[in-house]
């Protein structure tokens, strides 16, 4: 489990002076590896034409919003408050497409500025139809299968609650009978971390679905493709996962003469090698004959959330003086700052209960510690606030070596400034 390419995004030196100008826990993003990875969805094989949608909740800071949007991504919003911050960072309503567990009280308000709503559930259909009879909507289904790199990652098949279930097609066509809707889109996502074997087969079970409504003009298969943040994990090649889906919308033209776009919703894989935590081991522990060598660092699950939550392996190099540590190892275990002992940085992969302890140099108080593959669902997912920790700030590196500061380090203040009593 040595180097994954993303420490080679940044210089040590670089990393050490932004440490140092903006202090720990920091997120740094690289500008370039976003660029490069959304060129690399945007270059998704197609048929008839592609969308790409940023799964914004992976990273919602404007910047990365805006980035993206520079380069001709639309956004999938997850949520009624995504919208909004979509919408306040310049997003063009239209270029917003909202899937949401919780349909937001003032969707209609949304709709009329312009965003598209996929139904995610019978229920959020019957709304859509109440508050605009005679128009159009998405469906969101659960195509029966599911995939993620876990069951927390899962959002397909029986297990999970996100989408209509297939087999209520009938009460679907009922709904957009009642209503006179017109089913647009069809959307699938099935999760986190798919495999890509399990990914292109729902690709042809959405194909049927689509089979069914014919005035479908859009199909939506998602995000999910996996990255590999350390050496021994796969990412996706999209070229390889998509050259067959491809072929299944070429045969699916010539079998009912319709010419479907594609949509796709990557988060994960735009954003998560681009980015990494920057920490400072501030206290170290040792538990004796049998126990572990701790290194306590000044960020945990109050920055990056998903070993404690997943078991997720991220790679960890520290540094000193402005230099990737090297020199003797030691087996350590890396603890977060939050009085909670989930709040590890190292787990075993795919069980957080289980301590797995990473050889690293030999460190010392002070040294950085670099958390690579913190781009996505770190930022943006995290036990924000416990133990009253502020928000840490986020700063882009620039091709050209500058460095902005995107998000500043949260006041403390903020913390309790709504506080009536
Ligand atoms: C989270 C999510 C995505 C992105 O998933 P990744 O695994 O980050 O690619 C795409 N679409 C929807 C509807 C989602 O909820």
């Amino acid at each position: 489990m040595e180097t994954s390419f993303q420490k080679n995004d940044f210089s040590a030196a670089a990393l050490t002076a932004v440490a140092n100008e903006y202090g720990t826990p920091l997120y740094v993003y690289s500008a370039q590896r976003l660029r490069e990875q959304a060129n690399a969805a945007l270059a998704f094989p197609n048929a008839f034409g592609l969308t790409v949608r940023y799964a914004m909740k992976a990273s919602p800071s404007r910047a990365i919003l805006r980035l993206f949007d520079g380069l001709g991504l639309h956004i999938d919003a997850s949520s009624g408050p995504e919208v909004r911050r979509a919408l306040k960072a310049g997003i063009a309503a239209e270029k917003i497409s909202l899937s949401s567990q919780e349909l937001p009280l003032d969707f209609a308000e949304l709709v009329q500025l312009g965003i598209k709503v996929n139904a995610c559930s019978l229920e959020q259909l019957r709304r859509f139809g109440e508050a605009f009879p005679g128009g159009e909507v998405g469906l969101r289904f659960n195509p029966g299968a599911g995939s993620g790199g876990n069951n927390r990652t899962n959002v397909g098949g029986p297990s999970s609650s996100f989408g209509i279930w297939h087999e209520f097609q009938d009460e679907v066509k009922s709904l957009l009978q009642s209503h006179r809707l017109t089913a647009v889109r069809i959307h699938t996502h099935i999760g986190s971390g798919s495999d890509p074997a399990v990914w292109q087969k729902v690709a042809g079970m959405s194909l049927d679905l689509v089979r069914n409504f014919p005035d479908i003009a859009h199909l939506n298969l998602g995000g999910g493709y996996k990255v590999a943040r350390v050496a021994d994990e796969n990412g996706t090649d999209l070229q390889v996962v998509g050259a067959p889906v491809k072929a299944l919308f070429e045969r699916f033209a010539e079998e009912t003469g319709r010419s479907l776009q594609l949509e796709i919703e990557p988060g994960t894989f735009l954003v998560a090698n681009a980015g990494a935590v920057l920490a400072r081991v501030q206290d170290s522990a040792a538990t004796g004959a049998g126990g572990y060598n701790f290194l306590k660092l000044d960020c945990g699950m109050t920055e990056i959330l998903r070993p404690s939550l997943y078991g997720s392996q991220h790679p960890i190099h520290l540094l000193r003086e402005g230099d990737w540590l090297k020199g003797n190892t030691k087996p350590y275990i890396i603890a977060g700052h939050c009085c909670e002992s989930g709040d590890i940085l190292t787990p075993a992969a795919g069980d957080p209960e289980l301590l797995q302890a990473r050889d690293l140099p030999q460190s010392q108080i002070g040294d950085l510690c670099f958390i690579g593959g913190s781009g996505a669902y770190c930022a943006g997912m995290a036990t924000k606030h416990y133990n009253s920790f502020p928000e840490a700030a986020e700063v882009m590196l620039e091709e050209d070596g500058s460095v902005r500061l995107i998000r500043r380090r949260q006041p403390l203040e903020q913390l309790w400034q709504n506080e009536v009593e």
